[in-house]
């Protein structure tokens, strides 16, 4: 969609592989930024405030300048498919990729398990491989399953969304619920863990049912949707380079003790083609700061070994810091005297042993 934004790229040949037409509303992202976007025609739905509820804390935060904001799945997809198919230089190929491989300048590549050969191409992949057990790295799961509910009576707050809501059983590991309501009656409700192993499916479905009837009073409701996903959270090191570019998750835009990924992969797409524009190096295109990386392997380890529960360290952040700094750092964009205090804001020694063991 930045390609053809730039009106630079229609004398290029561009394929667009994928082995699903991408026709469902498989997923919803929801990130944060200060000013209008690069998908703001299709953002859903906006919140100006939110709510957490940690350990013996709660809050509702103002995030000005900052917009929390939500695009379906389906309508990121049906509005860049529309796009798209307005270009005839773009061709949409429905097909299951296997090996790739490069010889020279000459790129061969298996779709459903026939060879093609593409003459010199720039290749970019979005397939994610999990590393195998071996790697030593670590390996953390965020999944979550949710439920779009539409309740009898008007009872959500349209203008705030709960971001983390920790009053459930912290059993399996850092556990939480977010709440984003559409209107007054219909809001999508999420049940997530960081964890190593997924729970059975009715695991799920049960702890959303306890959820709305010990917190949400909403009477009588139906689900609508559902939705269920897992996002790697893992310390590995991604490589851009190899037989493609790598990006998206497979090139490492998830921020590993978050699992926030949509809005790293707009910055990385936007530096992308503002590189290939200029005709420089893809390799120039600067890497995570190696200080965010180690902020990260320091907070998924606790996550990952428990030191000291998840609930009680968000509660830390945002009970001790403003929204805006916290939304900053997880979005790699804070300066050295906000990280100073936001780490200060954390229990030192589990964090420094972490630390240690992450260097
Ligand atoms: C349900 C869900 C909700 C999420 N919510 C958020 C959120 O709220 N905020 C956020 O920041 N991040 C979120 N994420 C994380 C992240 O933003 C998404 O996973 C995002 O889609 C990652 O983009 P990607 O391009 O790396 O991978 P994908 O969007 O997964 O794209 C990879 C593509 O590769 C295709 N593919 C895979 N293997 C092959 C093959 N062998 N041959 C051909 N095609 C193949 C797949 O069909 C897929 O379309 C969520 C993830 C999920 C799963």
């Amino acid at each position: 969609m930045r390609m053809i934004q730039a009106k630079k790229f229609e004398d290029k040949k561009i394929l667009l592989l994928d082995r699903q037409p991408k026709t469902s509303n498989d997923r919803t992202w929801c990130y944060w930024e200060t000013e209008n976007g690069f998908f703001d025609e299709i953002v859903y739905k906006k919140w100006d405030m939110l709510s957490f509820f940690g350990g013996n804390f709660s809050c509702v935060m103002q995030i000005a300048p900052y917009q929390y904001k939500m695009i379906r799945g389906i309508d990121f997809y049906n509005y860049s498919f529309k796009e798209i198919s307005n270009h005839t230089n773009i061709e949409v190929v429905v097909a299951e990729i296997g090996k790739c491989q490069r010889e020279k300048n000459i790129a061969t590549v298996f779709l459903n398990g026939q060879e093609h050969s593409l003459g010199n191409p720039v290749i970019f992949n979005s397939i994610y491989k999990p590393a195998d057990n071996e790697s030593g790295s670590i390996q953390l799961l965020q999944h979550f399953k949710g439920w779009v509910i539409e309740s009898d009576k008007s009872v959500f707050e349209p203008h705030k969304a709960t971001m983390m809501d920790f009053r459930m059983p912290q059993d399996y590991g850092t556990t939480f619920v977010y709440v984003l309501p559409f209107n007054e009656r219909t809001a999508l409700v999420e049940y997530t863990l960081f964890t190593k192993e997924l729970l059975p499916a009715k695991k799920y479905d049960e702890a959303i049912r306890s959820y709305i009837e010990t917190f949400l009073d909403i009477g009588n409701y139906k689900i609508k949707e559902e939705e269920f996903g897992v996002i790697p959270m893992t310390n590995r090191r991604f490589s851009f380079t190899g037989e493609a570019w790598n990006i998206g998750t497979a090139g490492g835009q998830t921020k590993a003790s978050s699992g926030y990924t949509f809005q790293f992969i707009q910055k990385q797409s936007q530096q992308i083609v503002d590189c290939l524009l200029s005709g420089k190096s893809l390799d120039t295109i600067p890497r995570t700061p190696a200080r965010f990386r180690f902020y990260d392997n320091t907070l998924l380890d606790i996550l990952y070994r428990n030191t000291i529960p998840g609930k009680s360290i968000f509660t830390r952040l945002f009970k001790k810091n403003k929204p805006q700094q916290v939304l900053r750092f997880l979005d790699n964009e804070s300066s050295y005297i906000e990280e100073l205090k936001i780490i200060s804001s954390l229990p030192t020694w589990p964090f420094l042993k972490a630390a240690l063991r992450q260097l």
